[in-house]
């Protein structure tokens, strides 16, 4: 009896394990198929200035327009993305989609609407050799030009934390093609402080766990506090991620954070959308 039971034991064990490959194989060549017949796409959401509430710039957030399941968030495809690899010409598309859309977009510079826009680089793009050189053809292939609109990369520390020297000099070599570093998820990842005073970085975003309980904590209140004034005291831009309540903006206001983001301002939207946003913000601060 024992030995039956041990038996279907592992076999219970064994249809799990093969459940889950044979998941992860579908989706692998799943996502195959979605590069083939674009069924991504990105949306963006705007990040507004703490002091006036105008947008400065958006961030492009990939989605997959799924034949069965629907619309679905990178949580439910990135992790298996960057394991098989295929983050890196999924992360290229989205390079490209952004840029040919920045580029679209760079008429609003003529409506004194100072506008970056910027990607999510995976730490898996971030090791590919060839980044750089994938990033230069792109702007020159869609004639890009960074000086009438920022275009920014966010890299978490957890990634730039792999290999920071090699990190370090890909970042700086982005920077030199006109490119903004942002350190995303601030605070989350397993990193030194000291690794920052000598990176090519510009703007630290704080992670949206510590602004979630800023209202009713100091902890949260003191930690962003100290990163604010850590980022103030490097020159970089400080931004907060996931604010959700008017009572979030006015603290992290008061902490002198520089950029708010989340769905108190708006949610990430499709592209169509965003530009009926951001023409209408344009409007609005020319009439006033
Ligand atoms: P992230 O870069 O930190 O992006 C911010 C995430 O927070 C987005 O989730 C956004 O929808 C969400 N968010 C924004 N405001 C709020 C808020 O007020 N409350 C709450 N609860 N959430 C808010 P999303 O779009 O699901 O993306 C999740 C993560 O997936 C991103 O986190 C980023 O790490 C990754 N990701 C997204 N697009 C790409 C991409 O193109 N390439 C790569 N490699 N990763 C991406
Ligand atoms: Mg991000
Ligand atoms: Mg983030
Ligand atoms: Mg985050």
């Amino acid at each position: 009896e024992a030995k039956t039971g041990g038996h279907s034991h592992y076999q219970l064990f064994d249809e799990q394990m093969q459940m889950q490959v044979t998941t992860r194989l579908q989706i692998e060549n799943e996502l195959h198929r979605a590069l083939d017949h674009g069924e991504f796409c990105l949306f963006f959401q705007p990040i507004v200035a703490a002091a006036t509430g105008e947008v400065v710039s958006v961030e492009a957030l990939l989605r997959w327009q799924h034949p069965v399941k629907g619309l679905l968030s990178p949580a439910e495809f990135i992790p298996i993305a960057e394991e098989t690899g295929l983050i890196v010409p999924i992360g290229t598309w989205v390079i490209e989609e952004t840029c040919r859309l920045a580029q679209a977009w760079s008429f609003l510079r003529d409506t004194h609407l100072p506008l970056g826009i910027s990607v999510n680089l995976s730490p898996r793009q971030l090791l590919q050799s060839d980044l750089v050189d994938t990033v230069k053809r792109i702007f020159s292939t869609c004639a890009f030009d960074p000086s009438r609109i920022e275009f920014g990369f966010e890299v978490t520390e957890t990634a730039v934390m792999n290999d920071p020297e090699a990190a370090a000099s890909t970042l700086q070599a982005l920077r030199e093609l006109g490119a903004q570093i942002a350190i995303d998820d601030f605070g989350t990842g397993y990193s030194s402080l000291a690794y920052l005073k000598h990176f090519p970085v510009d703007t630290l975003k704080i992670d949206r766990s510590f602004v979630m309980g800023i209202s009713e904590g100091n902890v949260d209140q003191a930690i962003v506090r100290a990163v604010t004034g850590l980022g103030h005291a490097l020159d970089l831009v400080v931004v907060a991620e996931g604010v959700e309540t008017a009572e979030q903006a006015r603290i992290l206001r008061h902490l002198e954070v520089d950029l708010l983001q989340g769905f108190l301002y708006a949610h990430p939207q499709p592209a169509e959308q965003l530009e009926a946003l951001l023409l209408n913000a344009c409007r609005v601060t020319r009439s006033a």
